[in-house]
């Protein structure tokens, strides 16, 4: 597609400039009154953009603004910062928002609304696939309060933990038909339920300790669960 490339070309020749072809000019005296804590529209220099909350557009010129580099990934999925997330609200939320910002909506417009939509969409991708399942929502939920679980943490889980696990690659490796892989996957499956069950009280009670134990717990199961998807492609 012509359009298409021109713009990749764009992309690759480097920074394109703002307020090409017939944009207004930014509105200096309307900006430096407002201060640098106002936040003004890229292309029309108009208050109200780039936007908080669910402002996406400029109220005056209606081009897409930039993401909003503040807002995480629950407030921009429109749930409460807490383990337990409403999938079908989340699910709603996210075909919503790709309404709004995908980037087959804006092939006819500017570049740097081009280049804002394909921001906007990557994260909420991002976001979605991020709450959507429970391992990597702890693990963020975490990741807000500062606590990371860096890979290889071997050494902080108990020995009859370890040996679960290894027990249960061992039986994955042995596995020779398809009665015994849907045995060890529904073993993992029910070790994961049980394990949110558990990360979800351990948050409600604010025991973000015992929160990232289990989480690390899950995570092991879910390379467990990685390992069972990769041995089920055909070869
Ligand atoms: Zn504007």
């Amino acid at each position: 597609m012509w359009a298409g490339r021109t713009g990749t070309l764009l992309r690759l020749s480097g920074w394109w400039p703002t307020g090409v072809l017939g944009r207004r000019l930014l509105n200096c005296n309307a900006a430096s009154l407002a201060g640098s804590s106002s936040p003004r529209c890229w292309n029309c220099g108009g208050a109200g953009g780039p936007p908080r909350g669910d402002r996406f557009f400029c109220p005056q010129c209606r081009a897409l603004q930039p993401p909003d580099p503040t807002r995480d990934y629950f407030s921009l999925m429109d749930c409460n910062r807490s383990f337990r997330v409403d999938t079908v609200k989340l699910q709603h939320r996210y075909q919503q928002l790709q309404r709004l910002v995908h980037p087959d909506f804006f092939s006819q417009r500017s570049q740097n609304e081009k280049d804002f939509s394909e921001k906007h969409s990557t994260l909420v991708n991002e976001a979605y696939k991020t709450l959507l399942a429970p391992l990597s929502r702890g693990l963020y939920l975490l990741k807000l309060r500062g606590i990371e679980i860096p890979e290889g943490t071997d050494y902080e889980m108990d020995s009859q933990f370890l040996t679960e696990i290894m027990e249960i690659n061992e039986k994955l490796a042995e596995a020779q038909d398809e009665a015994a892989m849907k045995e060890i996957e529904s073993i993992v499956r029910a070790k994961q339920k049980e394990l949110t069950d558990d990360v979800s009280r351990a948050f409600e009670r604010d025991n973000f300790e015992k929160a990232k134990e289990l989480l690390t717990k899950m995570r092991y199961f879910s390379n467990v669960e990685e390992k069972i998807k990769l041995k089920k492609i055909p070869l």
